[in-house]
């Protein structure tokens, strides 16, 4: 599998690490004990298009938000993680 960085072009996954799906960036308020519970423990495990985190460590050293198939492994959008745009 390859990912196009958005500065570096077309890398192998090897120059990756996944961080896991996009909703990571949504952290609870602190001091809500129950919703940082479930931030950190209940994770869905979709099939299908998803949105997920990735960071470039033997490339840029950039955060990257990655549109990805979870079935065909096939990656859409890619775009630096500090541009995301909440929904
Ligand atoms: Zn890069």
């Amino acid at each position: 599998m390859r990912i196009p960085c958005p500065l570096c072009g077309n890398r192998d996954l090897r120059e990756f690490t996944y961080l896991g799906h996009e909703t990571y960036l949504d952290r609870p308020a602190p001091g809500d004990a129950e919703a940082l519970d479930s931030y950190l423990h209940l994770r869905d495990n979709p099939a299908g298009e998803t949105g997920e985190l990735w960071y470039h460590g033997l490339g840029c050293g950039a955060w990257l938000h990655v549109q990805r198939n979870t079935v065909t492994h096939e990656i859409g959008a890619v775009t630096l993680a500090s541009e995301k745009v909440a929904p």
